[in-house]
């Protein structure tokens, strides 16, 4: 764990929601939330919201704001690690445009800022604190509104050539599948995540599971065609990057006993490779908290490897 005086703020920030707290290493300190965006908020507003919520964690964690090491941001959508630059925040109606969120929120802070995406911040909260030990090529999938991963080896995470390499739910499965927001057809994504899940038995994801769980055929039939496309999408992955852990984060992660089990037990069946018996599928340890305690980490000593 790294210097466990050192206090950072993770800022996770969605489409949909803001969560910041006050983090040292794993344990978070102080903590808040906002409710959903307004769609008519620009990128300025929404700074300012997330500067006010980032000086309230410090306070309420007893501390001043010369005490926080930074703010780790953690934000859906292309960003550019270096530069800070959210190119593309998908859902995210205040950033259609490019933001640079890091300069924004330094000019209102005074303190040093660093972005990445939100599945590399959990990712590397996973793989810094999630407790799964010593693995040299880790991969993180999150499995939720949308399907994405992340790829850590030898410490470096993976990122591409354009910070894309994180693209797991736009692999193809089925390319006679419908059509996904892409432009390719039958991505993993399209046919797995939560809104697939939810329009292939019309109704919300966690009825389907809940149907599923009480043998409504309807829905064990959706579910089983669900685990199917993902241990498919898992094991592609797997045979291209030949990982020794793989973690399963994000909402759906959380279902067990529908989705889980049946994925681990589904990969086990799919994957041929001698050493298959050594791979783990392991759950991940941070719900909700992955995204503050991961953008925190990125003030860590560990994550100067990570970049
Ligand atoms: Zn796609």
């Amino acid at each position: 764990m790294a210097d466990s005086g050192r206090m950072a703020v993770g800022v996770d920030i969605g489409g949909t929601h803001l969560r910041v707290g006050a983090v040292r290493g794993y344990e978070v300190l102080a903590y808040e939330k906002e409710r959903a965006w307004s769609s008519d908020m620009g990128p300025d507003e929404v700074m300012d919201i997330v500067a006010e919520h980032v000086r309230t964690v410090v306070d309420v964690a007893g501390l001043d704001m010369n005490e926080v090491e930074g703010v780790g941001v953690g934000i859906p959508g292309r960003v550019d690690h270096e530069s800070g630059e959210v190119i593309q925040a998908v859902n995210a109606s205040w950033a259609r445009e490019t933001v640079n969120v890091k300069r924004m929120l330094e000019l209102r802070l005074g303190l040093p800022v660093m972005v990445d995406h939100d599945v590399a911040v959990a990712a590397a909260g996973e793989y810094i604190y999630g407790g799964h030990g010593k693995s040299d090529y880790f991969l993180y999938v999150t499995l939720g509104t949308g399907i994405a991963s992340c790829y850590i080896a030898n410490g470096k995470l993976l990122r591409g050539a354009h910070n894309s390499a994180s693209e797991m739910g736009h692999t193809c499965i089925d390319p006679d599948g419908p059509r996904c927001v892409c432009g390719m057809a039958g991505c993993l994504e399209r046919l797995a995540a939560g809104p697939a899940i939810a329009r292939a038995a019309g109704m919300r994801s966690e009825e389907v599971v809940e149907a599923a769980r009480n043998g409504e055929p309807r829905a064990v039939d959706v579910m089983d065609r669900v685990v199917n496309y993902l241990a498919l999408g898992f094991v592609n992955v797997i045979n291209v990057l030949d990982p020794d852990v793989v973690v399963i984060g994000g909402g759906l992660s959380q279902v067990e006993d529908v989705i889980v089990d049946p994925l681990r037990m589904r990969i086990r069946k799919i994957y041929r490779s001698p050493f298959a018996e050594e791979l783990e599928i392991k759950r991940a340890t941070f719900g909700d908290d992955a995204g503050i305690i991961g953008a925190a980490a990125q003030f860590g000593q560990e994550y100067a490897d990570l970049s």
